[in-house]
């Protein structure tokens, strides 16, 4: 049975993964052993260099391989215990100490030989290896934990990195799979790419820096050359289908205007102008309309699907949260003030008919087939929120209608371009209120107090603070970590007890949702604790204050959009932001938005900083969309972009045209969520 395994086959067919394992594994998007296999490390520590123990010098990173003569668990004169253990090779002898690691004294066995990986340092006046990782050495055997580079893993509560390099080092060294190569023979030798199979041997057990460097080549130019096939699949069946020509008034724009209590700005009516050449055309409209939070996207958007309901087709408008749907409904409800039968839907609220013009949702509105009777736009709200894969699937469904997708985070144009296909982009450039610069403020752990104070004198001024945390609960392997509901309770009762404290979080039911944000809206509650829920196009006028904690785990453009919460009617606003990191290279990157308030300019720093996933805010969401991100670079792009076209136009061979295949198949993704 098991030699029968394929990449596709999920991994409750693998030793050693039971339900827990695959529910923890699930959260990290892992479900096949594909995706086992794709699961990249985020680093490597270098353990590789091996040597004797009369070699030693302080401050080298080593591995020893030497026998355990004693161990004994000693308590130290301030109350600690720790392990102290000596080894020896045939160069000498050495004293090892383990802190905070108990648990060894049962494991480790005293005449045994092992791998002991660390840092050499001065203990008092001796050389010393302190906290070293050990592993059994096995002659004939290869090291899985010690002496090599060892990639480490991004972890998850219940889950370890050692555990993850265990399981996929067993995965790689057994004949359980066949690992098939997909790309052409003739083009590796073009490309001088190596094959699948080593590639993947070597991004997680790299046996150079070198080897590491052409199997990411090779993986991130595989990923890129699928995606491009895929956009151009998908491009030809566009291109190949009939499409109506929306007929416009003369006076489109003025009898658009007639609806709105303001007048458009300039960047709004070029938009605007853009989306009608789009419509009037027989090709279906693929349009990115990107702006910084509060330039006034909706309304653009709210022109299309004017227009939708002229030439007599129903429009679709999908918002990443419960929230922000509504929101939108009752802003659109108000433009077009009975005209077009709007309905929201939920989860709970399906419509009773298909009889109504615009149908407002999440992602609900395309869980069922027949959600439209004649649907002939749709357009997503902060598009940035759902995977590449939800997007691809709306594309699908949207094949034959117009596409309107809107974002605050943009996207860098090379990238944007290539990831997207043929997708056109329409930029709002000015804000109709002006610009206002929200003070931002890296708050360092020892002004904390200093920070509390003055916030609770904006606060009694009659401002509003948003408080947000990354994450709703308190977790076990993120236990430094601030959770919402925690905070919540501490900020009550201990931080400012003299204001009103609300919570809000994405497990509430919505009726909840609903009360909390009204009174927050009544300035019934002075504070609000939240997680990043709020981060897309929540609109509460008087807040003036957002506080943001483990800053650190946020991208730059999460943290802009964030910041984008308050000063919404210009009105001075500050941002504060915490972090319980020490790191200077968190607080150096988290000074830059001190400095800056372009959306752009952010969005390339984080490119920089963290790799291309974060602009689509996939971390926060545990879904990891292009995995060899961070080693993807413009010269890979161009190169995969030059190879699709060539092999789409000779045609693609089997295997690579199932691979490009399986990864449009995404009705999959959806029910993961
Ligand atoms: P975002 O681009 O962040 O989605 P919104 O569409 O929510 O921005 O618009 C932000 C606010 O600006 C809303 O209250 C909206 O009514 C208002 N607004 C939009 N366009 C204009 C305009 N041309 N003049 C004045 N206010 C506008
Ligand atoms: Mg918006």
């Amino acid at each position: 049975m098991l030699s029968s395994l394929s990449l596709e086959s999920n991994l409750s067919n693998l030793p050693g993964i039971g339900t827990f394992f695959q529910s923890k594994l699930a959260s990290l998007g892992i479900f096949t052993i594909k995706d086992l296999l794709y699961y990249f490390p985020f680093r490597y520590e270098d353990l590789s260099n091996k040597t004797q123990i009369i070699n030693l010098t302080a401050g080298s990173k080593i591995t020893l391989t030497a026998t355990l003569w004693q161990i004994t668990k000693i308590r130290t004169r301030t109350g600690k215990s720790l392990l102290k253990a000596t080894i020896n090779d045939q160069t000498g002898s050495l004293e090892v100490v383990w802190f905070n690691q108990d648990y060894l004294l049962t494991v480790l066995k005293p005449n045994q030989v092992y791998n002991f990986s660390g840092k050499v340092a001065f203990f008092g006046r001796k050389l010393n290896l302190v906290n070293p990782k050990v592993e059994k050495f096995l002659i004939g055997q290869e090291q899985v934990h010690t002496g090599r580079l060892i990639p480490i893993y991004s972890e998850t509560s219940g889950i370890r990195s050692n555990w993850i390099r265990a399981k996929i080092h067993k995965l790689l060294n057994t004949n359980l799979i066949k690992i098939p190569e997909i790309l052409p023979q003739n083009l590796l030798t073009q490309e001088s790419l190596i094959d699948r199979n080593q590639a993947l041997k070597e991004i997680h057990f790299p046996s150079s820096i070198q080897n590491l460097e052409q199997a990411r080549e090779r993986l991130a130019f595989e990923e890129l050359l699928l995606l491009n096939l895929r956009n151009l699949s998908l491009t030809k069946k566009t291109a190949s289908k009939k499409f109506p020509n929306w007929k416009f008034l003369a006076n489109y724009l003025s009898d658009f205007e007639l609806l709105l209590p303001f007048k458009l700005t300039s960047s709004q009516i070029q938009a605007i102008e853009e989306i009608a050449q789009d419509l009037k055309s027989n090709q279906p409209m693929n349009r990115l309309l990107q702006g910084e939070v509060g330039s006034g996207k909706t309304i653009v958007s709210a022109f299309a699907i004017w227009q939708a309901k002229k030439a007599g087709f129903q429009a679709a408008f999908m918002a990443p949260t419960a929230i922000l749907a509504k929101q939108h409904h009752d802003t659109l409800e108000k433009i077009f003030s009975g005209k077009l039968k709007i309905e929201l839907i939920t989860a709970k609220h399906k419509p009773k008919n298909l009889d109504f013009d615009l149908a407002i949702g999440t992602q609900a509105l395309f869980s069922e087939k027949n959600n439209f009777r004649n649907l002939g736009l749709i357009v997503v709200d902060e598009q940035q929120r759902f995977g590449v894969n939800q997007r691809q699937l709306l594309r699908s469904k949207g094949r034959d209608v117009h596409f309107l997708s809107m974002t605050a985070t943009p996207i860098p144009r090379t990238l944007m371009l290539t990831l997207a296909g043929q997708l056109n982009l329409s930029t709002l450039e000015e804000l109709p209120n002006g610009r206002k610069e929200i003070k931002t403020y890296f708050v360092p752990q020892v002004k904390r107090e200093s920070a509390y104070g003055f916030i609770r004198k904006k606060l009694k001024e009659g401002g509003q603070m948003f408080l947000v945390c990354p994450l709703i609960n308190t977790s076990e392997s993120l236990e430094s970590v601030k959770s919402a509901v925690a905070e919540y309770e501490r900020v009550k009762t201990t931080i400012f007890p003299d204001l009103k404290v609300g919570l809000l979080h994405g497990k509430m039911k919505s009726l909840e949702k609903d009360e909390i944000i009204s009174e927050f809206r009544q300035r019934k509650l002075d504070i609000l604790v939240t997680t990043p829920v709020v981060e897309v196009g929540i609109d509460i006028p008087t807040a003036n204050v957002i506080l943001i904690e483990a800053a650190d785990r946020f991208g730059l453009s999460s943290l802009h959009q964030l910041r984008g919460r308050v000063g919404r009617r210009g009105q001075k606003s500050f941002c504060l932001l915490f972090t319980e990191s020490n790191s200077e290279r968190v607080s150096q990157r988290l000074k830059l938005l001190e400095k800056s308030d372009s959306g752009l300019e952010l969005a390339e720093l984080d490119l920089k900083y963290r790799g291309p996933g974060d602009l689509f805010g996939s971390l926060q969401h545990g879904q990891i969309e292009l995995k060899s991100a961070d080693f993807v670079n413009l010269g890979l792009i161009n190169r995969s972009k030059t190879t699709a076209a060539k092999i789409f136009e000779t045609g693609m061979s089997k295997a690579l045209e199932d691979e490009v295949k399986k990864s449009v198949s995404v009705d999959k993704i959806f029910s993961r969520d």
